[in-house]
Formats: C-alpha cells, structure tokens, sequence
C-alpha cells in the first residue's frame, strides 16, 4: 500500500530575500512602524503602498492579523454594539469573533453544496434581521457568483465587507476578491497565501472610512505616516472621534512580506498545478463530488475539498483513519467536537443558537486539507490516489 511522507503543515522557508530584510530591521533596531530614521520610509508604509498596488485598491492598513482586519472595518463602517451582521455559516472562528469584537450579533447564511454563501437564504435573512451589513467569507477560496450577489446586495441596500483570507489573488470575470464592496479583508498569517506568522490588510476606495480604519489601528497622529492612506483632510473627523485599538503591523514582518508579495503571482499558479491534480483524480471518483469551479472564477488552490454526501459517521472516521494510516491528513467539517483549526457554527456557543439545516447537512459530507507549496505535484497526485482508494473502501456496498 502506498503512503505519503510529507507534513500538511508544513510551508516552505521565507525566502532568502526577505531573511536579509529582516535581518537588516533587526539591526537597526526600528521595528516599530513609526521608528524611522530621517528621509526613511517605513518597511510598513512601503508594504501598504505595494499591496494597495497589486489589489488596485486605492487605500491599504497592515494590521496584525486578518481578524483584527474584520474587526475593524465592521467598527468603521459603523456597526453599533447589539446590531444584526449577516455571515456565512461555513467560515472560520475569526470571522464570528471580529463581529463579537465589536458587539454586533452574527446572523449565520446558509451554504450551497459548492461551499458558497446561499444567495436565496441571503435575501430572507437580509429582510428578517434588518442587517445592513454582509461581511462575507470567501471560505476555502470559493467565490459565490458575484453579480448575482451584488443584486441581492442592491436589493437590501446591504454594504459588503469581504473576508479575502483564502482569496487572495482571486478574481470574479477579473475583478479582484476584496473590490467588490466597501473592503477587503486579507490575513497574512502562516496557512495563507503570504506568511508572516500574524498579519493582515484592509482595503478600501473609501477615503473616511481607511481614516478611521487607520485611527483603530492605533496610528495615534502619525497617519499621514501609511503608504496608502487617504489625505489628511480625510482625517478631520475620524482622528479625535475614534479609539485606539492598537494592532499595527510591525517593520519586521512588512519586510518579511514584500519579497513574498513580488512571487505571489508565481505561487498561485504552483498552488492551482496541485489543485488540479488532485481534483483530476477525485473528480470521477463514485460518491465523490468536487466543488464546480464557474468560469468566472479565478481561484487560488491553496487547500482542496470534496463532499461525500450523505456519509455516514461511522464512515467518515473509518475514512480519516484510513488516509492519516497512510500519511493524509483529512479534516472532515461534521465531526461532533472541534478539531484544531476546523469548527463550526455548533462550537461558536457566545452566539445565539441558529438553525442552519442545509449548512449541517453540507457540513456532514465535507472533507478538507491543506495543499501547501512544500508539496510536488507528484506529491498531489499521490494524496489524490490514496483519498480515492480509502474513499472506494469506505463507501462500498456493505
Ligand atoms: C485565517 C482566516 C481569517 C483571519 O485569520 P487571522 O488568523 O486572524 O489572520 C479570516 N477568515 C478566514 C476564513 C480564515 O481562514
């Protein structure tokens, strides 16, 4: 029996380019993004100004993590403590939790057997909560079909904040993820598409809300110090009316990124190659169904799924058992308890219980893993053929 040798978690080093720059910021000693020396921009500002660049975003804020991202555009863009916040069912812990952050109340959205948020339990529950506000997941790097949402959106008269942690770099009919509303939201931390351990961005063509995003972030007065921020005048309102919340990016990891930024490109299309292998070989596998991909879409294969639907429990573990004996680590969304980074509405206790039946049902069928670049895509192949071979095991006829 074949077995797979390689770590799901493991990415691949930071690049030699980025070790020098970061070396050179530890040696001068100005790690904080404001500690510059006379005529030197900050490695943050430079980063914000580069990134806004590949977004083509007008305005860019480097933040701590993604989450600190969310939390903050939900804030700028004037959600009150107790207020109704439209999301996706399927997505990660941070995504409830930056709408905890700032007092508002998650109203979860049913999800499609393609992954995405369902637009038609979008549209009921835009008229039953009175949200105003969608701050939609991208989870797993599925986009929904982004005009149809846009008219749903314009329907309701609901403002779009995107959640970009596992689209960035994707495009709908080539647009970027994270143009589509008021902001984007990216997260830089170690499982995402750059790595800097922690880190995010928020952009925006909006000029007062990056000045309050900004404000957030903990600028103090030295905003006019950010490499893709709005004029000064923009900030006439925001900078004596908004708290500090402290979560800037440091210069350490700015210089840990802009090297990576520059191969992003690259990487997609690495990550896409081992996408595609596995779902070459998962696609025609009987019981199996693999996400559809629309033709609008330009994904980034950083992680890969398929659904098994209508699994039993009893199958599903039998299956994750038989893949990590052979060295695969699935993750499976329908496991009762939590299990590392994977949980789901069920575990998010802090909100009001929901009743998400489709999203369940979905949930109970779907598998998941990581496809990190360390991987070949030889290495891609190998993981599909064995999922396929303990998936026929699993699922034959009694
Ligand atoms: C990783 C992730 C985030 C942001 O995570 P941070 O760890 O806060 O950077 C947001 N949404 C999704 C779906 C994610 O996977």
């Amino acid at each position: 029996m074949r077995v797979f040798k390689g770590s799901f978690t493991q990415q691949e080093p930071i690049p030699q380019e980025a070790i020098e720059a970061a070396t050179e910021v530890m040696r001068s000693g100005r790690l904080h993004r404001y500690n510059t020396a006379p005529g030197e921009t900050a490695e943050a500002a430079l980063l914000e100004a580069e990134y806004a660049a590949y977004q083509g975003a007008k305005y860019c804020l480097a933040c701590t993590s993604g989450g600190a991202t969310m939390a903050f555009a939900l804030r700028a863009a004037g959600v009150a403590p107790g207020e109704a916040v439209l999301t996706n069912a399927f997505t990660l812990a941070p995504v409830p939790g930056a709408i905890a952050a700032v007092g508002a109340r998650p109203v979860f959205v049913e999800t499609t057997d393609n992954l995405t948020i369902d637009l038609d339990d979008l549209a009921a529950k835009a008229q039953s909560s009175g949200a105003s506000i969608l701050l939609l997941s991208h989870m797993r790097g599925h986009l929904v079909d982004m005009d149809a949402l846009a008219k749903v959106l314009a329907d309701h008269n609901i403002t779009l904040i995107e959640d970009c942690a596992h689209t960035m770099g994707a495009t709908w009919n080539g647009t970027k993820s994270g143009n589509f509303g008021l902001a984007g939201c990216f997260s830089t931390q170690t499982y995402k598409h750059m790595n800097s351990g922690e880190g995010g961005f928020l952009t925006s063509d909006d000029p007062a809300f990056m000045a309050r995003a900004i404000m957030l972030s903990g600028s103090y007065m030295l905003y006019e110090r950010h490499g893709a921020a709005p004029p000064a005048e923009a900030f006439t309102d925001a900078r004596l009316n908004t708290p500090n919340m402290s979560a800037r990016m440091d210069n350490l990891r700015a210089a840990i990124l802009r090297p990576q930024l520059r191969t992003l490109d690259s990487a997609i299309a690495r990550w896409n190659a081992r996408y595609q292998a596995v779902e070459a070989v998962l696609k025609g596998t009987p019981g199996v169904k693999v996400p559809v991909r629309p033709r609008e879409e330009f994904y980034v294969g950083s992680s890969f799924q398929f659904l098994a639907p209508g699994i039993s429990e009893a199958a599903a573990n039998a299956l994750l058992a038989g893949c990590a004996a052979r060295g695969v680590e699935l993750k499976w969304f329908g496991a009762k308890d939590p299990v590392g980074f994977t949980s789901n509405h069920q575990s998010w206790r802090y909100v009001d219980p929901q009743a998400l039946p489709q999203t369940d049902r979905v949930l109970a069928g779907l598998f998941d893993m990581r496809l990190p670049l360390t991987f070949s895509v030889e290495d891609c192949e190998l993981i599909a053929a064995i999922i396929k071979e303990e998936l026929e095991r699993v699922l034959q006829p009694a």
